[in-house]
This record gives structure tokens, sequence and C-alpha cells, in this order.
């Protein structure tokens, strides 16, 4: 899981930040160092390849040496590596990980069968993660990439219009804030609306084969 990154250079660092429930490590990887620390997180559902297929090819490209010395720029390209072994949305408990944050509207209840939130709040070893790195990293930004079946948007939560309308004027897509159904325990919740972090979720087009 080391990226390459051409011409040996090395990441600013590489941490295991915890493991999957069938033991996968569960990397952040740190690109650039500045004050203005910016979380990237890929692959939290395992069949969305697009998701954690655009952070490698961000941090191949290469292009994020421009925020060298402006701002501290991390990655978790793969927050679910069971799932994306395993090619399912959900990790080896059966757990859909951006049900499972503990936000205040955590329900116990499924809303539907592919989004079951586990046991508890934060029960799933790969949140806790994605928690102790939130808690390390502090993030003044939050990007989230995953893939739909269909009409794939921006969402934003928290203050991050601006942001959003950014991307969308580079990829073409729609903003939206509302995505028509409840996503409790979910980053988006979680970052965004509970702590004002300006969270993005990119839902990309999933590649049909
Ligand atoms: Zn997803």
């Amino acid at each position: 899981m080391l990226p390459r990154l051409g011409a040996g250079e090395p990441l600013a660092s590489l941490q295991v930040i915890g493991h999957s429930v069938q033991g996968r490590p569960i990397y952040l990887w740190q690109l650039t160092q500045g004050i203005r620390p910016l979380l990237l997180v890929g692959g939290v559902h395992g069949d969305e390849v697009e998701g954690y297929a655009l952070i490698e090819r961000y941090v191949a490209s290469g292009k994020w040496r421009s925020l060298e010395g402006r701002a501290a720029l991390w990655a978790i390209p793969c927050l679910n590596p069971d799932g994306c072994a395993l090619g399912q949305r959900l990790n080896a408990n059966g757990v859909d990980l951006n049900r499972n944050l503990p936000t205040q509207d955590w329900i116990a209840a499924s809303l539907e069968a592919r989004y079951p939130p586990g046991a508890a709040p934060g029960s799933e070893p790969e949140t806790q993660a994605l928690l102790a790195s939130l808690a390390q990293i502090r993030p003044r930004f939050v990007l989230s990439t995953h893939s739909c079946q269909n009409d794939p948007y921006v969402n934003y939560n928290g203050p991050a219009l601006e942001l959003a309308q950014v991307m969308a004027a580079r990829n073409g897509l729609p903003v939206t804030d509302d995505i028509s159904y409840p996503t409790p325990g979910s980053l988006g919740t979680w970052a965004g609306q509970e702590r004002r972090i300006p969270t993005l979720t990119l839902e990309l087009l999933r590649r049909r084969c």
C-alpha cells in the first residue's frame, strides 16, 4: 500500500492507523506539510472502486505537491480494506461504515437493508481508526470519495458550498446538500453537520461491467 510517487520520493509520513475486522492494515498517508490540515478518505464502501482509485491516481499524479508548505494533506486511501478485497459495500462484519460514526442521530435500525449501522455507534475497528485519525489531524476540510449507480453529484455538509462549487466547476457534476434520504452515522453528518468541518462527498458514476 505504499504509493509510488516517482523518483523515489518518500511520503512525508505513513502510518497504520488500525486494522480491519479481518486484520488488514488501514493506512494514513501524509503527502504534504503545512498549517492547514486536509483529509481525503477513500474506500469507505468496498465496491466503489472509483472512489479509492481516484485518490490513488491523485497521489500518483503528484498534483498535490503544490500544497507543500501551505497545507498538510492527509489521505486514508482505503478505509474498508476488507470490503475492497471482497468487492462488497460493507465491512467484514456486514456493517456500512458510513452509518457507523457516533453522530447524534445514529440509530440502531437499518433504514434500508444496504445500510446496516452496526451494533453500536463506532463499533467497527475501521470507524475507530477513522475517528482516531480525525482526532489526530483535526482537519479543516474533508473529502470522501464514493461512487453510485446513477446521477453522480457533489454533496456537501457544513460550510462547504463554495468548495463544492469549485469542484463542480471542474468535474461538471451537480452540487447538492440534500441527497433525499437521511444518513445517520455518516461522515458528512459527523464532520460537516455536527462539527462544522467543511465536508464534501464526491459520488462518481460507477463503472458498469
Ligand atoms: Zn459509498
